[in-house]
């Protein structure tokens, strides 16, 4: 099974792939990864991606394809990727679409997790931290307690760095890259939207119930239909 997931920054994508990853024993494909992985490696490849880096250029679509392939034509991974991060514009997602090709392989489900700015927002703006235990808190979703001698009003901090302008930025760049991806994922029918909004475990769960199901009808399903 191969999956891609979606989701806005601040939606717990990072928490949501490392799950599915280790649910499904996929491999997790971030481009960011691989790029990574290369410039320790100080690979050709590596070599030239830490130049055009350090001059403050963005690694072009060619480099980032050509690290997909490795990872797609490797059998070791052969339908058991999740894409994280990556297809990030329409030119990726259709380079995707012919790599799957080339190596008779497919995408069997997008997850697209749902999280309205407002939300997002609140999650930011509303974060604590006790600057005595380090113990994290959100004042609209999961507020201190009351009777604590330790997570009092002293010592309660709001982090500086939690920028909200920045955040609503990211969101709405976010908005524009990813809606032509999506559409054309949608005119596949491969779109499974997600609720983000609720507790991290149910949202696990209705994720791991439905990729179940897709994993049934790839591995077991299908080829049941052969034999009768
Ligand atoms: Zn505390």
């Amino acid at each position: 099974m191969n999956v891609i997931i979606f989701g806005p920054p601040g939606a717990g994508k990072g928490t949501q792939s490392e799950f599915i990853e280790k649910k499904f024993n996929l491999f997790k494909l971030s481009t960011g990864d691989l790029l990574r992985e290369e410039i320790v490696k100080k690979t050709p490849l590596g070599l030239e991606i830490t130049s055009i880096v350090n001059s403050g250029s963005l690694v072009s679509d060619d480099i980032i394809n050509d690290l997909i392939e490795k990872i797609i034509s490797n059998k070791n991974y052969e339908n058991r990727i999740i894409f994280d991060g990556y297809p990030r514009n329409l030119s990726q997602a259709k380079n995707l679409n012919e790599l799957l090709i080339k190596y008779n392989q497919k995408i069997h489900s997008v997850i697209r997790l749902k999280v309205s700015l407002d939300i997002i927002k609140k999650r930011i703006t509303g974060r604590i931290v006790c600057s005595k235990c380090a113990k994290i808190f959100n004042e609209f979703f999961n507020p201190p307690p009351s009777n604590t001698t330790c997570c009092n009003s002293e010592s309660l901090k709001k982090r500086d760095d939690d920028n909200i302008e920045v955040a609503i930025k990211r969101f709405e760049t976010y908005g524009q890259s990813t809606e032509p991806v999506l559409k054309f994922y949608q005119k596949m029918n491969l779109v499974k939207d997600i609720n983000g909004e609720i507790n991290i475990e149910s949202i696990q769960s209705n994720i791991s119930d439905y990729l179940a199901v897709i994993e049934g009808w790839h591995y077991k399903i299908t080829p049941y239909k052969y034999i009768f």
